[in-house]
């Protein structure tokens, strides 16, 4: 199946009983049983933290759009980055290769909470494909990469640092949150996991939060669902369904959000106010080529920079259309003050160093009317 056809047809889990095309919503913790279960026979349902039809189903779901051999749902994308760096074994003195820019939140667990315990991280450009392969020959347990980055959308070489790090004996991981498996399916690159933020544009209305992993192999993925099992930050049945329900409206969606992106990208960049445009979509953009030949398409984020600083607060609560607000992804369209808002966490000195300054804004371009979208952005920027 092609990939519009995938979102739907595999979002479909027709209820045997009573034949419902939408997926029955179990909200319940256990499950009685029929018989005694031979010893070590998990077939079957017995609790909702080791397993739930309801969010079985959105599980296959979520693998089968990645290509993976099995994907577990969790109660966000941090429990999904969490349960993914548990995974990786015993982490004292151990490193871990990370996108310089990446998510403010994965900053915060790594260098919070896994720091302490040894696994030490470090930062940097993943567009530079050459730095990325030197810090590999030193010694990696894994490379984690979002493509493009956030919120500076540089975009990675992935099949050539899919190569490096199994050259390394590092594992793979790419967070594909931006550009999810409508457009971009990382396993078929090389990795050997794909986590997400669900709350963004795999939910799409910006009404629940959830996070999924998504294993390559079958071996992992019954690790991975180990871990999830144990910890428990699982998705509970309800948000598991309303997952499925956003999912099957994903191509249509993206589709659309990224031609307005694209719209807004090119719009901004004839603005006199605006000194600087970052949008992987746009011609010229460092990230254009490079996402063009591994991906089908560039997603919808846009980042700018505005020429006076003193302006921003204005253009943020100046807008009609676009909410100032956090996150990402949903069918309506938000602007975000990354410096105070999504990376205020990272310390102001390497906020600077990369380029995340006071004059930068960061567009999550949603599924209005473009024109509407334009002189929105026109009134606020004046
Ligand atoms: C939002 C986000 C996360 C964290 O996900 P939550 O669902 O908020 O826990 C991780 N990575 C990226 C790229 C994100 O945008």
């Amino acid at each position: 199946m092609r990939r519009e056809t995938l979102v739907v047809r595999a979002g479909l889990h027709s209820d045997p009983v009573t034949g419902a095309v939408s997926a029955p919503i179990h909200q319940s913790a256990t499950f009685v049983h029929t018989r005694l279960p031979p010893p070590g026979d998990n077939s079957g349902y017995a609790y909702s933290r080791t397993s739930n039809p309801t969010r079985t189903a959105l599980e296959k779901s979520l693998a089968a759009l990645d290509g993976g051999a099995r994907a577990c749902a969790f109660s966000s994308g941090l429990a999904a980055l969490d349960a993914v760096l548990r995974l990786l074994g015993p982490l004292a003195g151990k490193r871990l290769i990370v996108t310089e820019d990446p998510y403010g939140g994965t900053v915060r667990l790594l260098d919070k909470f896994f720091r302490p315990i040894g696994l030490d991280t470090v930062y940097i450009d993943t567009s530079d494909t050459g730095a990325v392969e030197r810090e590999l020959e030193r010694g990696a347990l894994a490379l984690l990469l979002e493509i493009p980055s956030n919120p500076l959308l540089r975009v990675a070489d992935v099949d050539a640092l899919a190569a490096a790090a199994k050259r390394a004996g590092a594992l793979l991981i790419v967070d594909n949150t931006f550009l999810t498996p409508h457009l971009f399916r990382p396993l078929e690159h090389g990795a050997d996991l794909v986590v997400y933020s669900a709350t963004k544009y795999l939910g799409g209305h910006n009404d629940l939060v959830a996070g999924a992993a998504v294993c390559r192999t079958e071996e992992m993925g019954t690790r991975l669902a180990l871990v999830q099992n144990a910890v428990g930050a699982v998705l509970g049945p309800m948000d598991s369904w309303l997952l499925l329900r956003g999912l099957k409206t994903l191509a249509v969606r993206l589709d659309r959000q990224q031609e307005n992106a694209r719209g807004v990208a090119e719009f901004l960049r004839r603005c006199p106010r605006v000194s600087r445009v970052r949008y992987p979509g746009l011609p010229g953009d460092p990230g254009h080529e490079r996402l063009r030949r591994q991906a089908s398409g560039f997603g919808a984020m846009v980042s700018f920079e505005v020429e006076d600083p003193e302006r921003v607060e204005a253009i943020l609560t100046g807008t009609k259309i676009f909410s100032f607000a956090e996150s990402l992804g949903g069918v309506e369209s938000l602007i975000t003050f990354p410096v105070r808002q999504t990376h205020a966490d990272i310390e102001p000195a390497e906020r600077e160093r990369l380029g995340i300054t006071d004059r930068l804004l960061r567009l999550s371009v949603g599924i209005e009317n473009l024109e509407d979208l334009l002189e929105d952005l026109e009134q606020a920027l004046a």
